[in-house]
């Protein structure tokens, strides 16, 4: 069994910035990385508005802020493994269990920062054709749309952002919304109006996707008049928010009823020792720039809470 002073569960931005903090404090943090180092931010074609990384030309892409994070939390002695947590034990106090698909682990302290994943439709056909049209991710999976006819299902930030950046790709974008009105800020907003490419189609469900050996079409209902349609496409991509990754910690620490772990002000959770930040505990902000402030203050906790049990 390992046993180490800080370990961190996830490595997006918040969990970067917990280990450089505790690793500047002379803490050798290990971070479990989960499936995707950089969590969601890796999948991101083009980071805007984190702070500090920008010119007029060019704006970092998401595995270039991923790639700097990680290298800045290594030079000061982080320790990034490449698995995942199965099962984790914080019963008994510290130390803490923590159970990987290779190892073993204790901690004297933990801080959680696993993230969110992308909800899914939950439609017929949705599940059967991920990776055959139906897609989460326009970065991953732009490119295998170059010159097709695509839809996109959401009306917030994510939906508008990824319907411009498929545009890059697509014939044509097609979002449907189920209300008359987006959720996405103005300038988004502003944009995808402008975009020759970005079409809308309002108070609009998706109810199922259908296909062959790739996706054919869907079959939608108008929400005002109720009557049902079905509308030829090439690719159904869907971004209608998250949900946090928290099912490991079930039974473990205190969350609300949609799964996010409650905190303090200081990053606590229920148990003494166990800290989280970032987007398993954030259901308002969910930024770059608000998960490495929420990291900064973990790390630091963690810290201070170390030094208080010595
Ligand atoms: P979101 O803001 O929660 O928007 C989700 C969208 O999906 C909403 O328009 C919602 O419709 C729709 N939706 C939810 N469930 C649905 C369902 N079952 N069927 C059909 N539509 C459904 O999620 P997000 O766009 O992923 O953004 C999450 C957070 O990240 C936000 O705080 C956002 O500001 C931030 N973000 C920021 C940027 C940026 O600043 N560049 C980029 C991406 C994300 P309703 O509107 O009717 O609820």
């Amino acid at each position: 069994m390992e046993k180490e002073r800080v370990l961190i569960i996830g490595s997006g931005p918040a969990g970067l910035t917990a280990a450089m903090y505790t690793a500047r404090a002379a803490l050798k943090p290990v971070v479990i990385a989960g499936s995707q180092i950089g969590g969601q931010i890796s999948l991101t074609a083009e980071v805007e508005n984190y702070p500090g990384f920008f010119s007029a030309e060019t704006t970092p892409t998401g595995p270039e802020l991923v790639d700097i994070m990680q290298k800045q939390a290594e030079h000061f002695g982080a320790n990034i493994e490449f698995d995942e947590v199965t099962e984790v034990d914080f019963s008994g106090g510290a130390p803490f269990k923590v159970k990987t698909y290779g190892k073993v682990y204790e901690a004297d302290a933990v801080v959680v920062t696993a993230g969110a994943s992308p909800r899914r439709l939950g439609v017929p056909g949705e599940e059967e054709y991920i990776g055959r049209g139906v897609s989460y991710c326009g970065t991953c999976d732009g490119f295998f749309f170059r010159g097709k006819d695509i839809i996109v299902v959401g009306g917030g930030d994510s939906a508008l952002e990824e319907a411009i950046f498929l545009t890059k790709f697509a014939n044509t974008v097609k979002v449907i919304h189920r209300r008359d009105e987006l959720r996405a800020g103005p300038m988004l907003q502003k944009r995808a109006h402008a975009n020759e490419k970005i079409s809308f189609m309002w108070n609009t469900l998706v109810d199922e996707i259908i296909g062959e050996t790739q996706v054919k079409k869907v079959k939608l209902t108008n929400t005002e008049t109720g009557e049902e349609s079905e509308m030829d496409t090439d690719g159904v991509f869907i971004f209608i928010g998250h949900f946090p990754n928290s099912k490991f910690l079930e039974g473990q620490l205190v969350m609300d009823e949609h799964g996010y772990i409650i905190t303090d002000e200081m990053m606590r959770t229920s148990v003494n020792g166990v800290f989280a930040a970032g987007e398993i505990q954030d259901a308002i902000y969910r930024q770059i720039a608000t998960s490495v402030g929420q990291g900064a203050a973990a790390g630091m906790q963690a810290e201070r809470w170390l030094s208080e049990q010595e």
